[in-house]
């Protein structure tokens, strides 16, 4: 068994990053700007924000951040989105999900100007998306394929099992793995809560990619010998001997399933790092785009 290191990787991706800024820098040229909305006070929304302000600081991006308070209404935020889509200073921003239950999330992700859409979410690039042309892809599934790349897996001909169906994990998932390309080229089967008989498809599966959040799910008689596992769940589970208080859990019940797999994520350290990296990628994708 070995370890698909999202840590190791991410790093990597991020060190590349920063080269290319400090080289913009030397051509007396600007560098790629990133904006992030927060609305409310959740503390993981939070954290994810302050997580990726770091990492623009790291690669040399400006940054620029919105906490707006959750009794905003839907209006006054379109209007702020309406601000951001028109500053010619950013080249892409995020609205970190979820809203508070009063804001139509469909509106917002749809307000944003698909072009300084980095997450991936507006309808336009998820079309693109399927379509196979290029775009900004949803920041998790693109790490889960930068990192089959770069690790050199094989997929093409092999049968992906996807469990969740979510239009930020799941579904891309799915869509990126069945195109005509590499990484891609797989049989894929997407799976939910209404799959029956869900081991019958996992146990035939070359690669199993759990994105449910139900931590311990994917059990090791659900795999076949030699699977590819990648992990997507994180899910917060009460440990009083933590500091923190929680751990952070998987879908797949790792220590079990490692015996039986070629590689596999761990959580955390796999597909968490990666996402973050996917979105500083996507910005200067939109930088590169305005150029
Ligand atoms: P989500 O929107 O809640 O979707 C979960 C999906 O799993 C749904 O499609 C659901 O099916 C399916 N599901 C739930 N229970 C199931 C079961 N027992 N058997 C089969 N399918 C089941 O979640 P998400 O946003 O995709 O996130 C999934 C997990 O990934 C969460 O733990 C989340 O925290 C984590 N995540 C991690 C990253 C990262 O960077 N590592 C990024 C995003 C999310 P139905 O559609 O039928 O309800």
């Amino acid at each position: 068994m070995q370890i698909l290191d999202g840590i190791k990787l991410s790093k990597e991706i991020k060190q590349e990053i920063k080269q290319k800024v400090e080289s913009f820098k030397e051509q007396g040229k600007r560098v790629p700007h990133l904006g992030a909305i927060l609305v409310g006070n959740n503390g993981a929304s939070r954290t994810y924000v302050d997580n990726k302000i770091k990492d623009c600081n790291f690669v040399g991006f400006e940054s620029s951040e919105l906490i707006l308070p959750d009794t905003i209404s839907q209006e006054e935020l379109i209007a702020e989105i309406v601000k951001w889509n028109n500053d010619d200073s950013l080249d892409g921003f995020i609205v970190q999900l979820p809203l508070p239950k009063h804001i139509d999330q469909e509106v917002v992700i749809n307000t944003i100007d698909p072009d300084k859409d980095v997450d991936g979410f507006h309808p336009m690039n998820f079309g693109k998306m399927a379509l196979e042309m290029e775009t900004f892809l949803p920041a998790t599934p693109y790490g889960i394929m930068e990192m089959l790349e770069r690790y050199n897996i094989d997929t093409a001909g092999k049968h992906t099992v996807v469990i969740g169906r979510s239009r930020i994990v799941g579904r891309p998932m799915s869509i990126l793995m069945s195109k005509n390309g590499n990484p891609g080229n797989s049989t894929v089967t997407l799976t939910h809560s209404k799959t029956e008989n869900l081991e019958q498809y996992t146990k035939e599966a070359d690669i199993v990619i759990t994105a449910l959040g139900v931590p311990g799910f994917l059990k090791a008689e659900m795999v076949k010998d030699g699977a590819v596992i990648v992990d997507v769940g994180i899910t917060r589970v009460d440990d009083s001997t933590n500091p923190r208080g929680f751990i952070l859990a998987g879908d797949v019940d790792f220590d079990n399933v490692k015996e039986k797999a070629s590689w596999i994520t761990p959580v955390p350290g796999g597909v968490g790092p990666m996402t973050r990296a996917m979105l500083l990628k996507n910005t200067l994708l939109a930088y590169n785009r305005k150029k």
